[in-house]
């Protein structure tokens, strides 16, 4: 069977990982860019290294990408954020995160019976019992419970963290959402972990795994410009040449799909989709010359909901001898208003972020060697709000597999990039370990 990627990200490689182990399949993963992982691109800049996205892991013992590696054969280290030093800051004052029983227990967000009614909701989630999985939204949830507003509000800000959504789309994430995600999280023992060496160590493996196989190639700054049918195959039309293929996958964000099938015979049944919205953030990397100070690993701004990593407190590797690489990440509202209202919103958004740094991190200015601002970066494709769906990864009527953040899956962010390309890598081997059907 001869299958095409489309799409060189983490979903992409690792869909095209799984074929590379069946030799009933050969194929081509089609990248457009000149180089492999996407939104998981890493780079190095003046001796820092920098990942296009984040390299966050949220409940790595539970996560798929841990099984994925076992099957997959990939060996990367991780190492977990240090629990004492993750801080949230709420009107001027610092205080630990209830991350584990031990924060919560000396956190000063919630008074002594906020922290056993806390405990009790973090028992029924791990239970399944809680209620919110019967609420459409979690802002539906919180509107009847009668807790006090403190724990609203960190139910809130918990969710603001993990989707890296504004607190009004966390609102709008679907109370079965919640209730899964939670359930994971608070079963971890690894809750927040960074992959030691950045998301290259990934996808690094992954391209080795698929060009050692033989059967399937990588081919870069090659998109795929048009789909269309040759007989009972599937005419795939790159910037370099054009070939027939059995099954394609579709690697990439939604947006891209659906641009791509748009006037295919495949754009109608896709078209319900086209009104999904992305999760988008603000993105402020900075790799300091030194290290001006480090009060913490993880700073989470509450008022503002903007958060500062300090990544190289976790992972010394990926800064020069003596350097600090800190991340900085604001949450955003949908756009609103016209353009300028918008544009002045983002500007707000990013003195903002300036502010916390100049209040923790005092002469980061001076120390700059390399800094990114990204004001709109997508960090999913759809952002998992009532509202939105998210595609699953085969549909009637559409004779294509996909994959990606974009896509229905387990978990959030790269988790369901690599959830759903595992779903749609087995899916493919297991129709090429039966005579291909005829369409
Ligand atoms: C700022 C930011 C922070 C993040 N933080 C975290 C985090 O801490 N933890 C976490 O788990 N996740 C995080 N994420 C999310 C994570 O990076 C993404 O979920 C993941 O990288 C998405 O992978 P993907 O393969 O689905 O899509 P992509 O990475 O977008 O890959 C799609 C690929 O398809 C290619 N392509 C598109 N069209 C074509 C075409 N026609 N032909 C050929 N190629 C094509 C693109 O060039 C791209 O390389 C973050 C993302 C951002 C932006």
């Amino acid at each position: 069977m001869k299958v095409a990627v489309i799409g060189g990200g983490l979903a992409g490689l690792t869909a095209a990982a799984y074929l590379s182990e069946s030799n009933r399949v050969e194929g081509v993963l089609y990248e457009r860019s000149p180089h492999l992982g996407g939104r998981a691109f890493t780079y190095e800049k003046n001796g820092f290294i920098l990942n296009y996205g984040a390299h966050a892991i949220y409940g790595m013992d539970r996560h798929d990408l841990s099984d994925i590696a076992q099957e997959l054969g990939l060996t990367f280290e991780s190492r977990e954020v240090d629990k004492r030093k993750v801080m949230y800051a709420k009107g001027g004052r610092l205080i630990s995160a209830p991350l584990n029983f031990v924060n919560l227990l000396k956190t000063d967000l919630l008074t002594a019976t906020q922290k056993v009614r806390f405990v009790g909701e973090i028992t029924s989630i791990i239970a399944q019992l809680h209620k919110m999985k019967n609420y459409p939204t979690l802002g539906d949830f919180l509107r009847e419970s009668k807790a006090d507003e403190e724990i609203k509000e960190l139910w809130v800000h918990l969710v603001c963290s993990n989707f890296f959504l504004s607190p009004e789309d966390a609102c709008q994430v679907p109370g079965p959402v919640i209730s899964d995600y939670y359930h994971n999280l608070f079963l971890s023992r690894r809750p927040v972990n960074y992959i030691l060496g950045s998301w290259s160590v990934i996808t690094e493996q992954l391209k080795d795994k698929i060009e050692r196989s033989g059967r399937f190639q990588i081919r870069l700054k090659d998109p795929i410009e048009s789909i269309s049918l040759d007989g009972d195959r599937f005419l795939l039309r790159s910037k370099t040449n054009e070939t027939a293929y059995d099954r394609v996958i579709l690697a990439m964000p939604l947006q891209q799909a659906l641009r791509l099938l748009a006037t295919t015979p495949w754009g109608p049944p896709l078209a319900s989709y086209e009104g999904n919205t992305p999760t988008e953030v603000l993105i402020y990397d900075l790799g300091l010359r030194e290290v001006v100070a480090r009060p913490f690993a993880y700073i989470s701004d509450m008022d503002h909901k903007l958060f500062i990593s300090d990544v190289s407190a976790t992972d010394p590797s990926l800064v020069p001898q003596g350097g600090q690489l800190l991340q900085g990440v604001a949450y955003l509202t949908d756009r609103h208003g016209r353009e300028e209202e918008y544009d002045r919103y983002l500007e707000d958004r990013q003195e903002k972020m300036e502010s916390l740094f100049d209040r923790y991190y005092p002469g980061w200015r001076e120390a700059v060697v390399v800094k990114r601002v990204s004001k709109k970066a997508m960090v999913t494709s759809v952002k998992n709000v009532l509202g939105n769906e998210l595609l699953p990864i085969t549909l009637p009527d559409v004779p294509f597999y996909f994959c990606g953040d974009g896509c229905a899956g387990k978990g959030e962010l790269a988790e369901r990039a690599f959830s759903s390309a595992r779903a749609a890598a087995r899916l493919v081997l297991e129709e090429a370990q039966t005579p291909l059907p005829v369409r």
